[in-house]
C-alpha cells in the first residue's frame, strides 16, 4: 500500500511539474519588500497588473482566468519581474497559465517571455514581433538606452544618498537602489525569447463562455503591435498603441498609427487596460493621441525641413498644446522620438 501511495505520489507530482507554467528556478533579481503588483480587477477574472514600485517591471500587464487556464497579456521587464507575476497571480488563482501574448515586442512588455515553458505555453504575437525578438531587438535605441543608463542611474541615488540627511528620503533612496540593483542583475540574465505562435491580422481564442480576440489594426507604435479584444465583457488590452498618457515613438510610424486608431475606434468596448498607466473609460483619449500624432509629425517635419538638427528639434519641438490632455509640461519631444521622424522622412524622400 505504501509503495503504491509512494508511486501515485511521484505520478502526481511529475504531473505538477510538467504542468508547471514556468522553469523551475527562480532567475535573478526577483528579491522585493512586499507585493510588486497591484491587480485591479476589472470584470470577473480579468485583472489589470501595475507595478507598486517594489520591483522593476516597467510596463503594466493584464491577466484572464478563464474556467481552466489563465491567459497573461505582456510579460514586464525581465525574467525576474515575469517570475514574480506568476507568484502573485498564483494568490489569485491556482489554475496553470497556458497562453502569453505580447502586444509588441518592447522590452518592458516582453523580455518575461523566457520563463515560461514552451512545453506547456503557447506564446503569441505577431510575425513582425517575433522577428524583433529572434533578431536584434536589444540592439534597438530603445533597450540600448534603457540597459546602458542603469549603472549611472544607481551611481546617482547612491550619490544624493551619501548627501541625504532626512531619514525618510534615505530610506526611499536606500529603497530605489535596492529595486535598480535587482533589476540591473535580472537584465543580466536576460534572453530575447520570441512568440512561438504567430499572427499576421487576427487571431481567436475561445475559452468556455469567453472570446478573446487578437488583433493587428495597423501599423503604428511598431510594425506589429495587437490589441485583445474581450466582446462580451467590452474590455480592451491596448499595450503602447493606446497608453494612459504618450507612448514612445521610437519604433512607430505616427501617420500610419492615426488611421491604425481610427479602427480601434470601431471596436465595442468600454474599458482599455493600457500598457502605462491606470486603465480608463474615456474613449475621447483616442481622439487626443490622434491629435497629438498629427501635430507632432507636423511640427518635427517643419524643424527638420529648416534644416534644424534632431537634438536640436527635440528640444524645441512644442507639442504645448496639447497639455490639457497629456503630460507635457513645456517645449520639447524625446529625442528618440524625432530622430524615428527624421529617419521617416529620409526614407520616403530616397524611396520618392
Ligand atoms: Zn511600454
Amino acid at each position: 500500500m505504501r509503495r503504491l501511495l509512494t508511486l501515485a505520489t511521484i505520478v502526481t507530482l511529475g504531473i505538477v511539474a510538467v504542468l508547471a507554467a514556468q522553469s523551475r528556478q527562480a532567475p535573478a533579481g526577483t528579491a522585493h519588500n512586499g507585493k510588486a503588483f497591484k491587480f485591479n480587477k476589472i470584470a470577473d477574472g480579468i485583472y489589470h497588473a501595475v507595478g507598486s514600485g517594489t520591483l522593476a517591471v516597467v510596463g503594466n500587464s493584464s491577466f484572464i482566468v478563464n474556467d481552466n487556464d489563465v491567459i497573461v497579456v505582456d510579460d514586464h521587464v525581465s525574467p525576474a519581474a515575469a517570475w514574480v507575476l506568476l507568484e502573485e497571480i498564483k494568490e489569485v488563482t491556482n489554475k496553470p497559465v497556458t497562453t502569453v501574448i505580447n502586444t509588441h515586442f518592447h522590452f518592458d512588455h516582453a523580455h518575461g517571455n523566457q520563463i515560461f515553458d514552451q512545453r506547456v505555453v503557447n506564446i503569441i504575437g505577431h510575425e513582425f514581433t517575433r522577428q524583433m525578438l529572434l533578431n536584434n531587438s536589444i540592439g534597438m535605441p530603445l533597450y540600448r538606452n534603457y540597459v546602458t543608463g542603469l549603472p549611472g542611474q544607481i551611481d546617482d541615488l547612491k550619490k544624493r544618498l551619501a548627501t541625504e540627511s532626512d531619514a525618510t528620503t534615505q530610506a526611499s533612496l536606500e529603497r530605489q537602489i535596492a529595486v535598480a540593483e535587482n533589476n540591473r542583475a535580472a537584465q543580466a540574465e536576460l534572453k530575447p525569447t520570441p512568440p512561438n505562435v504567430t499572427l499576421t491580422d487576427r487571431m481567436t481564442l475561445y475559452r468556455g463562455s469567453r472570446e478573446i480576440q487578437i488583433r493587428h489594426l495597423g501599423r503604428g507604435h511598431t510594425a506589429g503591435d495587437i490589441v485583445v479584444f474581450l466582446p462580451r465583457e467590452k474590455v480592451v488590452m491596448t499595450g503602447d498603441f493606446l497608453t494612459a498618457g504618450l507612448s514612445n515613438l521610437s519604433d512607430s510610424f505616427p501617420d500610419e498609427w492615426v488611421a491604425s486608431l481610427n479602427e480601434l475606434k470601431k471596436l465595442d468596448f468600454d474599458t482599455v487596460l493600457p500598457g502605462h498607466g491606470d486603465a480608463f473609460t474615456d474613449k475621447a483619449k483616442i481622439g487626443y493621441w490622434q491629435d497629438y500624432l498629427r501635430d507632432v509629425w507636423t511640427e518635427v517635419s517643419r524643424l527638420k525641413q529648416q534644416g534644424v538638427s534632431a537634438e536640436d528639434a527635440a528640444k524645441r519641438a512644442d507639442l504645448t498644446k496639447h497639455s490639457a490632455h497629456l503630460p507635457i509640461n513645456g517645449p520639447g519631444v524625446p529625442l528618440i522620438g524625432v530622430q524615428r521622424i527624421y529617419a521617416l522622412i529620409d526614407q520616403r524622400t530616397a524611396a520618392r
